[in-house]
């Protein structure tokens, strides 16, 4: 059986779906402030008969809880924040189209990064690039959006290829090198970096 993707965008609970001069309030909805908004993850539908704003629930297990670990492939960086589209959720296989929020700025004392290099030593300049594959854990839900975390050593990129060749990648220490063409870059790398993560998921992840 072929799954299909989502190809609407999905709500969040809380989300703003339409102000209650413009629609009613329908099924799994309620309204604050005259702003009528979702009880649950769903799909946006209008009733202009009714003239009714409703949301068809989706099951939640197909959605990221806080505590959720995700893997998935940075899709846009703005500013100090990457946004990750998620490709498994919890090892297993995810295809909601939904993407999760995370920054790049690593707390110190997370474990995400050497300590010792915050003591007054060369703070390295961290690259990420679209494309890289990245695992977070979930840690709030708020504003419609689902926000990871990647400061934890089991965290960050677990794979990315050579942005000038293409070329298989390894780690050193806190480093990937290129094994084609000898490419250097920092990245908070997860302890398992490797392409091996890529293949246990996609072994595992049916
Ligand atoms: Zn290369």
């Amino acid at each position: 059986m072929i799954k299909k993707k989502a190809n609407y965008d999905v709500i969040f609970p809380g989300e703003h779906l339409a102000f209650i001069e413009e629609f009613e309030s329908g099924k799994n909805t309620f309204v604050v402030d005259g702003s009528i908004r979702s009880l649950s993850f769903g799909k946006k539908e209008y009733d202009f008969k009714k003239r009714q704003v409703v949301i068809e629930r989706i099951k939640q297990a197909h959605f990221p809880k806080i505590g959720d670990v995700i893997v998935g492939y940075i899709e846009m960086l703005f500013g100090s924040m990457i946004s990750i589209r998620i490709l498994y959720l919890n090892n297993k296989k995810f295809s909601s189209g939904l993407s999760a929020i995370a920054s790049t700025r690593i707390a110190s004392g997370s474990g995400g990064w050497n300590s010792r290099r915050d003591r007054g030593e060369r703070r390295p300049k961290l690259v990420y690039r679209v494309g890289d594959i990245v695992r977070g854990r979930i840690f709030s839900l708020m504003n419609s959006s689902a926000h990871a975390t990647i400061n934890d050593k089991d965290f960050g990129v677990v794979y990315c290829i050579c942005y000038i060749c293409g070329g298989d990648t390894v780690k050193l220490n806190n480093t990937i090198k290129c094994i084609e063409c000898g490419m250097m870059e920092e990245k908070k790398l997860a302890v398992d970096f490797g392409k091996e993560v890529l293949l246990s998921l996609a072994t595992r992840g049916e």
